[in-house]
């Protein structure tokens, strides 16, 4: 039943009394309007306060020449109502600010949404009251609000920065901000004008502006990628596609990276030639869509600096084709960050609007704003005179309006923006623990403005609805995450800003445009798609890390973290659980060679290298093939002697390429895999006995091989960890070869399945308990698995080189790897250890596909190099990643 007492704007509402209502919503943007409709639809009584005049939010503030969408309008569009879908027709590519204002101004009438709306209405404080489980809202303007639940809609790009500069009071010209322009016509003509910030706002009013006045001077701090937006009517393909199946493509949407329906695109930036890759880019810069050059042109160019690094190259050679000025050329070109890592920008005719001659680039970066003066703007080099001054210095970004409601007074008497004194911390980017029945739509934590925020907030709005009503079906009456939860919560985030080249950049994203501000990613960067599926399965999982409680003591908690898992983990498992394949143990071992084979053909190729050699070597009576990774580098390189994984029977020398590719790249030494023989035609210790024999040939022929003489290094993964573990110990038994250190990934080290790691992680991290199993069965009887050459976890262990063990959280191998470690260190052997936290057996050799693996590579590349005693400086690849293990 309602518990609205006084309707909102009766006299209650205006006259300072107390309105009551189920569920208070703040802000009268696409997100408030859609959540009044659906809190209505589901019964319950709600007012909006919005402290503008009128609908519309972002399109009601934001009126400066040129303002449109950059996502295209077909995309930018509510999709609850396919009615409405069909009532209204966008009439460009990316609308205009009038245009959206009156679609916005539309859906309000149409679902007669005004009428609980108050408008002029700011809200200063709001304060949970444990007594009664209400919020009550404060406000400037009419009565006090108490609800029982409170929904921030209050827009992450709603609170504009304020200008950093002295003087702007002494100003007596026209001051105008891009993020409250007023209602009136301003006009420009006969003007001088001066445009402060070169963002998205800044790119969009320029060319408009430098038609009109007189003369423009824009100061310019961070040059800003953009591109054209070639505007008109929809594109006639997308346009196409949408109306072959309007919910399939929204569909589409919701599963999508940034909320718009591209697909993956899997080729990397290596596979192409410069030709592709050019023809890739032109036809992207022909597109005018921020999307697609954002995620269609090679599969490394959001997640990987050198893959970047290609298409910046090429959006900064267009800029010096456009602009005349050498000068004014170079300063338009961004050289401080990743293309994407700041949000780019679509333009028409910004950079030719600097070859006009009314119009002056001033680098900020060359010379500072000094002061704001009564006439102009004075930098450390020069005075300009002006009769306006435009800011387009953007906004306070995700946070700024929730902290601007100051306090938000949660449980206890904390105030949010103590909570948040280090950073915004969320579960979901949707609620605050210690803050009962409070919402975030499009909070930080969710991937709000990384994607079409028409999607994000549908999602958001529905996801808290739903919640609500269901809340009530089941008897509570408020919900709170868990202290568990949201750390949880804030780990995961903290794991996908790894994956993405975001946080290398001093963005508003990451609050550096705000002085004082916390650093770090605020937005979502793991994706619409997984992100939608995530707060799904809270649900699916009872509410996972929410308290839930009401009447009579009645409570719910099932506490817990919802994300464990590295997110591109996370997402390469329920791809394979998504493909249910027969268990690769019922294959026979044939049947399980070509599958491997199959699936690692599916996976992005290796990179280049100096030179990749296939050779033989003598093993007994037979001959074994191994492949050779050279770096590109000259000289003598150490040599790491590599044994694949498969459990002894699967993979061969060249089935780890992409993780020797990637290995020789970073340590700047030859990896040579070796295709030792496979069980079960060749049973225990054929493998054990082919590693020993391939390590002392390799160190013997060392010179030939173009490797440096002296110790060799071994390195394995999984089998080929425990063939590299065993060649150690025979290597000393045996007199030889002298080895300089072992990396031993995931290795398996005992026979034993006693470890616990063999039972938490049984089954669903595709090396199962009983692939396990079979492997072992395969490749040894019973009685031979207590021997060193099997289980090297009890052998002797002292006297052994020095060794780095890697092992995985969702592993069941982590435990004996671990074990080894430990017992290695305890018989005096110098030992590092990295527990990859969320990482499954695979992480490190599925090279481009787990971004997440980069640092854990790094880490090991690292340890090669000590063992070799190689320093930093020597290794080729990129040192991009930091450490997300
Ligand atoms: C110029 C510009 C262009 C953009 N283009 C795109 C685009 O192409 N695609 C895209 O996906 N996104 C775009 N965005 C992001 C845009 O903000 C969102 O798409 C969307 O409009 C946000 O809707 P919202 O309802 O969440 O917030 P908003 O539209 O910001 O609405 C929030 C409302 O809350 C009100 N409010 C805030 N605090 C209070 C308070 N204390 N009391 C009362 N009222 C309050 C504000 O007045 C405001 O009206 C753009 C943003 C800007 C600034």
């Amino acid at each position: 039943m309602s518990e609205t007492m006084v309707a909102p704007g009766t006299s209650g509402a205006a006259s300072g009394g107390l309105q009551q209502v189920d569920v208070a919503v703040v802000g009268a943007g696409f997100a408030g309007l859609y959540c009044l409709h659906r809190l209505r639809k589901a019964g319950f009584s709600a007012v909006v306060l919005e402290s503008g005049g009128d609908v519309g939010g972002t399109w009601y503030w934001n009126r400066y020449p040129g303002a449109r969408c950059d996502i295209q309008t077909i995309d930018y569009s509510y999709t609850f109502d396919p009615e409405l879908e069909t009532a209204w027709q966008w009439s460009e590519k990316y609308a205009t600010q009038p245009e959206i204002l009156r679609y916005l101004g539309f859906v309000a009438d149409r679902y007669d949404l005004r009428r609980d709306i108050r408008f002029g209405t700011k809200v200063t404080q709001a304060t949970w009251d444990e007594t009664s489980g209400r919020w009550l809202l404060t406000t400037d303007n009419g009565a006090s609000v108490s609800a029982r639940d409170y929904i921030m809609a209050t827009g992450c790009l709603s609170q504009p920065k304020p200008p950093e500069i002295d003087g702007v009071q002494d100003f007596k010209g026209e001051i105008y901000f891009t993020g409250r322009w007023p209602h009136n016509e301003v006009t420009f003509a006969g003007k001088r004008v001066a445009v402060i910030g070169t963002g998205s706002s800044g790119i969009q009013s320029i060319p408009v502006i430098a038609e009109q006045a007189d003369y423009l001077t824009v100061f310019q701090r961070t040059p800003n990628f953009a591109m054209p937006a070639h505007n008109g009517p929809a594109p006639a393909d997308r346009a196409a596609l949408l109306n072959s199946d309007r919910a399939g493509y929204r569909e589409q949407a919701r599963a999508s990276m940034a909320g718009v329906p591209y697909p993956q695109q899997m080729d990397v930036s290596w596979q192409l030639t410069d030709a592709e890759r050019r023809a890739r880019f032109e036809k992207a810069w022909a597109t005018g869509d921020l999307v697609y050059i954002l995620s269609q042109l090679w599969a490394d160019q959001a997640v990987d600096a050198e893959g970047n690094a290609l298409v910046a190259d090429l959006l900064r050679e267009k800029v010096r084709s456009i602009v005349k000025d050498p000068e004014t050329a170079e300063a338009l070109c961004p050289d401080d960050h990743p293309f994407g890592a700041k949000r780019p920008c679509l333009e028409t005719n910004y950079y030719a609007t600097f070859n006009r001659p009314n119009v002056t680039l001033v680098n900020l970066r060359k010379e500072p704003i000094t002061a704001i003066t009564a006439t102009g703007i004075k930098t450390d080099k020069r005075n300009v005179d002006v009769d306006i001054i435009v800011f387009a210095t953007g906004f306070d970004a995700m946070t700024g309006a929730i902290r601007a409601i100051h306090p938000i007074t949660g449980r206890g008497g904390r105030s949010l923006s103590d909570v948040w004194a280090d950073g915004p911390e969320t579960y979901l980017g949707l609620t605050v623990a210690g803050f009962p029945n409070l919402f975030l739509i499009t909070g930080p934590g969710s991937p709000s403005v990384l994607s079409n925020m028409a999607v994000s907030i549908e999602q958001h709005v529905d996801w808290v609805v739903d919640r609500l009503a269901a809340l009530r079906s089941a008897g509570f009456t408020t919900i709170e995450p868990t202290e568990t939860a949201q750390a949880g919560w804030q780990r995961h985030l903290a794991d996908c800003s790894m994956v993405t080249l975001h946080r290398l950049a001093n963005t508003w994203y990451t609050g550096a445009n705000v002085p004082g501000k916390p650093r770090g990613v605020m937005p979502y960067t793991g994706g619409v798609g997984p992100y939608r599926g995530i707060c799904n399965e809270v649900v699916d999982r009872g509410m996972l890390g929410f308290r839930l409680t009401g009447p009579r003591g009645a409570e719910q908690c099932n506490d817990g973290e919802i994300v464990r898992l590295q997110p591109d983990v996370r997402l390469v498992l329920n791809w394979l659980a998504e493909m249910n394949l027969p268990p690769i143990e019922s294959m026979g071992a044939q049947g399980a060679r070509d599958f491997v084979a199959q699936f690692n053909a599916t996976r992005p190729a290796g990179r280049p290298v100096g030179e990749v050699l296939d050779g033989a070597l003598p093993a007994g009576e037979d001959m074994l093939k191994y492949r050779l990774y050279r770096p590109a580098t000259p000289g003598l390189h150490p040599i790491v002697v590599y044994f694949h994984g498969g459990g002894w029977v699967l993979g061969d020398e060249q089935s780890d390429d992409p993780f020797c590719r990637d290995m020789c790249r970073r340590t700047n030494m030859i990896f040579i895999s070796v295709g030792y023989r496979h069980a079960p035609e060749h049973r225990f210790p054929t493998a054990a006995e082919d590693g020993y024999a391939a390590a002392k040939w390799i160190a013997e022929h060392a010179l030939e091989l173009g490797g440096q003489p002296g110790p060799i290094l071994v390195a394995g993964w999984s089998a080929g960890g425990n063939i590299a573990a065993v060649t150690c110990q025979l290597a000393r038994d045996r007199g030889g070869p002298e080895i300089g250190g072992q990396l031993l990934l995931n290795p398996v080290t005992d026979c034993s399945t006693e470890h616990p790691s063999y039972t938490e992680n049984a089954t669903g991290y595709f090396l199962t308990r009983s692939l396990m199993y079979w492997f072992k069965d395969m490749y040894c009887a019973p009685a031979d698995r207590g021997d060193p050459r099997i289980s090297p976890l009890r052998g002797n262990l002292k006297g052994l080189p020095p060794a780095f063990v890697v092992t995985s959280e969702f592993d069941p191998l982590r435990d004996e790897g671990i074990a080894y470690a430990e017992a290695l260190a305890a018989h005096g052997v110098p030992v590092g250890q990295l527990k990859a936290r969320g990482h499954f057996h695979s992480s490190f050799t599925m090279v481009d596909v787990i971004i997440t693996g980069v640092s854990g590579r790094e880490q090991m590349a690292e340890a090669l190099r000590m063992f070799a005693k190689v320093p930093e400086a020597e290794s080729t690849a990129p040192q991009v990643h930091a450490a997300a293990s």
